[in-house]
């Protein structure tokens, strides 16, 4: 099997077999994302994929987990989707959960009935990018949603039996509106009660200055170490989920944090405020250590 580059997959996906269902992104329309601008999005042929699966199947027969790239398979219909899944069961005996992307367009268009489906066909963890609870800034940044629709799409995923491993971006609201899109996206993750939350912060190497003045504009820049900091901490403080495993060890992160939800949460905002009182402590990572 070979994969059309560039392929992502999340960190917790690291042991999956992936396949790639998709080729890209078919929303392809946030601002601050880079990963599919250079692709073109297009539903592989049933053929191609099939082949790949009967492949892996003689080549990983043990294998447990799979994880359905590129960046939004959710999108494709409920009854393709039936196809793939029906397949991975049949070739993987010993499958045990599929995971895959989503986006919250997709989510807008399927029901309960279709999501439940897929569910009895293994599917297992929905990972979408919340980004902000903030209506304003998400639609600046073309997230496509609000976030009501956002909240009631992963409702509905968690109604059908699907666990959500949600993010957020730091940084996503610049230094002005960096209150807000913590307060905002805390007041989301509530809403969903999901499974899964973690952060990343927003890093855009060459392409902040093109970011900062042309594609956000209005005055916005970005935030720094500190900000970060301070942001994590107005987040995490209004968070009040009710069994949430909580990640921020992304490598774009400066303070790499994990626990879980409610029971961490002192821990959790006792090392933030460690972190926000000695910017060198070692508790943060470094600069040059951060990556995407
Ligand atoms: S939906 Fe996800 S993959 Fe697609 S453009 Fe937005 S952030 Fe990128």
């Amino acid at each position: 099997m070979e994969y059309d580059m560039p392929l992502y997959r999340p960190p917790s996906e690291g042991r999956s077999l992936i396949f790639q269902v998709t080729l890209g992104c078919s929303w392809n329309k946030c601002l601050f994302c880079g990963m599919y601008k250079g692709k073109r999005f297009a539903v592989r042929p049933w053929e191609e994929l099939r082949k790949d699966i009967l492949e892996m199947s003689w080549m990983q027969p043990g294998t447990r987990k799979v994880f359905l790239a590129d960046g939004d398979p959710l999108c494709l219909d409920t009854d393709y989707l039936i196809k793939v899944l029906d397949l991975l069961n049949e070739k993987f005996p010993y499958l045990e959960r599929v995971s895959i992307y989503a986006g919250p367009t997709n989510l807008m268009e399927k029901s309960v009935e279709e999501l439940k489906e897929l569910r009895k066909r293994k599917l297992d963890v929905l990972y979408l990018g919340i980004e902000t609870g903030n209506d304003a800034l998400l639609k600046r940044i073309h997230k496509g949603a609000t976030a009501d629709e956002i909240i009631a799409g992963c409702r509905k995923a968690i109604e059908a039996g699907l666990r959500m491993s949600t993010f957020i971006i730091l940084g996503l609201g610049g230094v002005e509106g960096s209150y807000d899109h913590a307060k905002d996206s805390a007041r989301v993750a509530n809403a969903i009660d999901p499974h899964f939350l973690a952060t990343l912060t927003l890093m855009l190497g060459p392409y902040e200055e093109l970011y900062e003045k042309k594609l956000m504009g209005k005055g916005f820049k970005l935030i720094n170490k500190a900000q970060s900091l301070q942001e994590l901490r107005w987040f995490v403080e209004d968070l009040n989920v009710t069994d949430c495993k909580f990640g921020t060890e992304h490598a774009s992160n400066y303070l790499p944090i994990n626990g879980r939800l409610p029971d961490d949460k002192e821990k959790i905002l006792d090392l933030i405020d460690r972190g926000m009182k000695d910017e060198g402590s070692r508790l943060l990572r470094p600069e040059w250590l951060r990556g995407l």
